[in-house]
């Protein structure tokens, strides 16, 4: 049906050249523009500051708002928020949250598929970073929104959809002349606040599909290419906990430690706490344990058979012995941890009942952990 559109074989797809003249004149502009003036000005405080909050907007609007609201709805939030988010992801120039999110409902859908995956990270670093938006890879759905019927339906999303271009001009050149005029330095604004914010936020979300899929560990799933890494993380407000984010898409979490840095949960549970978020989705504790000792249990078998120990099978029947006991422990600790939970929920149970739970549920709660450190022990000689 669409076989016109596609390329002739051995010859790539047309050059899309808006994509590519404004990718390498906002970069000339930020990288020469900023070095340039500071050399012979200075940026003042204010301008500065107002720096990075644009690019704090402008980021979270993408991982809060077109990722882990639209692409995932991992939470849902009031229409002030999502036109907060929509502004700022025009403001980010990275097409319509509508489009965007569909080409990310594809990604998770075929990840690491080069003929499916519209950012296959498979296909390298640069196409996966920014290749992917230089050509007509994708022009053979580029207006096919089968996939993102449910956000059609949300107005914001929309007219976001119907204005993009004029909310991008709007934004890019209003924000920084606006704030450049009330402080008294439009060239200075529009150097750091237009070029230098626009360039930091394309390249910091480009890493998470090409970065976040190359560099990293993977204690969840090692099905795609998709891993956790906490520098990424830092550059990417939380996202670069990416092997986590695609083991388990709808958790409104990237990272599930309280000390790993996920500034997009943080914003996301705050806006729930002061009732401007709702059904914040958690994958259950049991489903994420159950992967991360499965995923343990295949990397140490891997890496058992790839040596030649004169022991070979008799260490990996000690470690299969090891994982069933785990599970058998697993399976009892949820199983309780349930049934207390209920009841310390419950006001109809007896007291007596309640303590005599809880004293066996903390007993249980020890011994899994024991089994899990001696599981670990085990695992970490081979995995
Ligand atoms: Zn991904
Ligand atoms: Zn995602």
């Amino acid at each position: 049906m669409h076989s016109d559109l596609k390329p002739a074989v051995n010859s790539k797809p047309k050059i899309i050249w808006l994509n590519v003249l404004v990718f390498s004149i906002t970069f000339l502009i930020a990288f020469i523009g900023v070095p340039v003036y500071s050399y012979f000005y200075d940026f003042d405080a204010a301008t500065i500051i107002a720096f990075v909050i644009a690019t704090g907007y402008c980021g979270m609007s993408i991982t809060a708002g077109y990722h882990r609201l639209w692409s995932h709805r991992s939470y849902e939030t009031n229409a002030v928020i999502r036109f907060f988010y929509a502004i700022g992801g025009a403001f980010a120039i990275q097409n319509s949250a509508l489009h965007w999110s569909s080409d990310h409902r594809i990604h998770h859908k075929h990840v690491d598929d080069n003929d499916h995956d519209p950012y296959s990270a498979k296909k390298g670093f640069w196409y996966s970073h920014i290749g992917w938006m230089l050509r007509e890879y994708q022009a053979h759905r580029y207006h096919d929104y089968k996939n993102v019927k449910d956000l059609q339906r949300d107005p914001i999303v929309m007219w976001q959809h119907k204005h993009y271009l004029p909310l991008v001009l709007l934004t890019n050149f209003g924000i920084p002349i606006v704030f450049g005029l009330i402080n008294g330095n439009v060239l200075g604004s529009l150097l750091l606040i237009g070029f230098m914010r626009l360039v930091i936020s394309h390249h910091v979300t480009f890493f998470i599909n090409s970065l976040a899929h190359m560099w990293g560990s993977q204690p969840y799933s090692d099905k795609n290419t998709a891993k956790d890494n906490p520098i990424v993380a830092l550059l990417t407000y939380g996202e670069g906990y990416h092997n986590f984010h695609h083991a388990f898409q709808y958790d409104y979490r990237n990272a599930i430690k309280w000390w790993q840095f996920d500034p997009t949960k943080w914003w996301i549970k705050s806006l729930s706490l002061v009732g401007l978020a709702r059904n914040l989705k958690k994958i259950p504790e049991e489903k994420i344990a159950r992967s991360i000792a499965q995923q343990q249990l295949s990397k140490a078998q891997g890496k058992l058979h790839s040596l030649s120990l004169p022991n070979k099978d008799e260490l990996l029947e000690r470690i299969e012995k090891e994982y069933e006991e785990l599970q058998v422990k697993m399976n009892e600790f949820y199983r309780l941890k349930k049934q207390w939970l209920e009841a310390t929920k419950d006001n109809l149970i007896e007291s007596v009942e309640k303590s005599q739970l809880s004293k066996q549920y903390h007993e249980l709660k020890e011994s899994f952990v024991a089994q899990q450190q001696s599981w670990r022990v085990l695992i970490g000689q081979y995995a």
